[in-house]
C-alpha cells in the first residue's frame, strides 16, 4: 500500500479528502482510498501491483468489464482522428438511433456529459412542457448533485423538502415535495393537495442509491396513475438502472411508460456521458426547436458517443441481460446457504445490481427501512473482503455490480469471502 499512501498524502492537500467524489474517500468504511491504476476484465490493479477482483465497477458503467476489447478499440479509432469537434458528428447519431431502435419509451433524446445533468436537464423540460416550477421526489432515491434535488424530504409527506447539503437555498428546496417509497396512498393524498403546482415526480427506475430498494410492480404502476391523474410528468431516472435489468430497462421490469428517461453510466461506456429522452412531442420543447433551453461544449463528444456505442452494441449483440442472469442465478444459488446461516445477513439481486443488508427479515423497500447499524457491520465486511482481494464499494449504501466480464470462478471468491468472514464472526 506504499504508493497509494504517498498519493493519499499528496493527494489530501490539493483535493478536499483526496478525492474528486466523497465516497471514494472511504469515509464510511474506514482507512485510505486505494489507488486504481489498470483494469482488465473483471479486475482492477493498484499503484502498488496488488490486484482486485471488482464489484464496484466504476459504479455502474462498465456492464462489460473493464477494457473490454471492441470498446477500447472504438476509442482508439477516434481518437486518431481528434477527439472534439465542436459539430454534429456521426458518432452521435449512432449511438442515438440505436437507444431510440431499442428503448420503446424514448423518440428522441439529447446528450449530456454526466447523469445529474440529465435529470437536471429532464427537469427543466418537464418544467417547460408543464408550465408548472415545483417537482416531487421520493427519499431514498438518489438524482444527481443538483441543488432542488439534494433535498431531505424527511421522515414522512413533505409538501416543502429542506436543503440536504450546505449551499442549497432553501428556497430552491421548496420547489420540491419529498415521499416515501412504498406508499401509494401517502402520495396520493399529496398529490391532492399539490398536484397540480407539481411539473414531474421523479423517481429511480430501480432505488439502487441508497441500498437496493425493489419497489412493488402496484406501486410504480400507482405512481403512473397518479402522475396522470395530476397532469405531472413521470421522469424515470435510469442513470444506474438502465441497462442493469432483466428486462434492459427498469420501465420494462415494471411495466410502465414514462414520459421522459434519464440515462447515464452504461450509456457513456465509462466515459462521461449522460442522456434524456422520451416522447418527441415533448423533445421537440428543447432548444433551438423550442424553449427549453440547454446545452453543452462537449456533449455529444465522439470519443465517448463510440465508447457507448461499442459498449450498446455489444451489450446487444450478446444479449448481456440473458449472460448476467446465469451468473446470477449462480451467484443466488452459492449464496443461499451462506446467509442462511446467518441471522443478521441477507442479500437481495435485481438483473446485474446486488445488495447486502443486514438485521432485517426481509429486503428493505423504503429508506427508513434500513437498519442503522449497517454502516459499522459493513465497514468491517469491506475491511475483510478488501485484504483478500476483493473490491466491494465502499458504503454498506451502494450495490454490487455483475459484468460479463466475471466467470463461476470469480463468483465462487465473492461466496468464499462471505463464508470466512461469517466464521470470523465479521457477519453473523
Ligand atoms: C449516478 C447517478 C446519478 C448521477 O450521475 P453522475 O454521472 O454521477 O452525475 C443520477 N441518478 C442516478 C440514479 C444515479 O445512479
Amino acid at each position: 500500500m506504499k504508493q497509494s499512501k504517498t498519493l493519499y498524502e499528496q493527494a489530501v492537500k490539493v483535493l478536499p479528502a483526496g478525492v474528486n467524489s466523497p465516497v471514494r474517500a472511504f469515509r464510511s468504511v474506514g482507512g485510505t482510498p486505494i489507488f486504481m491504476e489498470k483494469g482488465e476484465g473483471t479486475y482492477l490493479t493498484d499503484v502498488d501491483g496488488n490486484r482486485y477482483l471488482d464489484f464496484c465497477g466504476s459504479w455502474g458503467p462498465l456492464v462489460l468489464g473493464h477494457r473490454h476489447p471492441e470498446v477500447q478499440a472504438a476509442i482508439m479509432e477516434v481518437v486518431q482522428r481528434g477527439w472534439t469537434f465542436g459539430t454534429p458528428v456521426k458518432e452521435e447519431v449512432a449511438l442515438a438511433q440505436l437507444v431510440v431502435d431499442k428503448l420503446d419509451a424514448v423518440d428522441m433524446m439529447r446528450f449530456v456529459n454526466s447523469g445529474t445533468e440529465a435529470v437536471m436537464s429532464a427537469i427543466r423540460l418537464a418544467r417547460g412542457y408543464t408550465g408548472r416550477d415545483r417537482v416531487l421526489k421520493f427519499r431514498g432515491c438518489y438524482h444527481g448533485h443538483v441543488d432542488y434535488l439534494l433535498v431531505d424530504a424527511g421522515s414522512g409527506l413533505a409538501t416543502f423538502g429542506t436543503a440536504s447539503s450546505a449551499g442549497v437555498p432553501a428556497a430552491f428546496a421548496e420547489l420540491t415535495a419529498g415521499a416515501p417509497l412504498d406508499d401509494l396512498a401517502g402520495l396520493s393524498k399529496l398529490l391532492d393537495q399539490i398536484g397540480h403546482e407539481i411539473a414531474a415526480v421523479v423517481i429511480e427506475g430501480v432505488p439502487a442509491n441508497n441500498g437496493l430498494l425493489i419497489q412493488d410492480h402496484a406501486y410504480v404502476k400507482g405512481v403512473r396513475e397518479l402522475c396522470d391523474k395530476h397532469g405531472a410528468l413521470l421522469i424515470f431516472d435510469e442513470v444506474l438502472a438502465g441497462f442493469r435489468m432483466p428486462e434492459v430497462m427498469a420501465y420494462r421490469h415494471y411495466d410502465v411508460v414514462p414520459d421522459l428517461v434519464c440515462l447515464g453510466k452504461v450509456v457513456g461506456g465509462g466515459m462521461p456521458v449522460g442522456a434524456y429522452g422520451g416522447r418527441a412531442e415533448i423533445m421537440h420543447h428543447i432548444a433551438p426547436l423550442g424553449k427549453v433551453y440547454q446545452a453543452g461544449t462537449l456533449s455529444g463528444n465522439p470519443v465517448a458517443m463510440a465508447a457507448g456505442y461499442a459498449t450498446l452494441s455489444a451489450y446487444f449483440a450478446t444479449d448481456v441481460p440473458a449472460q448476467i442472469e446465469r451468473l446470477g442465478s449462480y451467484l443466488d444459488k452459492r449464496l443461499a446457504p451462506v446467509t442462511a446461516a446467518l441471522a443478521d445477513m441477507d442479500y437481495i439481486r435485481l438483473g446485474s445490481l446486488f445488495w447486502f443488508y443486514f438485521k432485517r427479515a426481509q429486503a428493505p423497500r423504503t429508506a427508513e427501512a434500513i437498519a442503522a447499524e449497517s454502516g459499522e457491520i459493513y465497514g468491517k465486511l469491506h475491511r475483510f473482503m478488501l485484504d483478500r482481494g476483493i473490491y466491494l464499494a465502499p458504503s454498506s449504501y451502494e450495490v454490487g455490480f455483475l459484468n460479463t466480464a466475471m466467470t463461476e470462478t470469480d463468483l465462487d471468491l465473492l461466496v468464499d469471502g462471505l463464508k470466512a468472514a461469517a466464521e470470523e464472526g465479521i457477519v453473523q
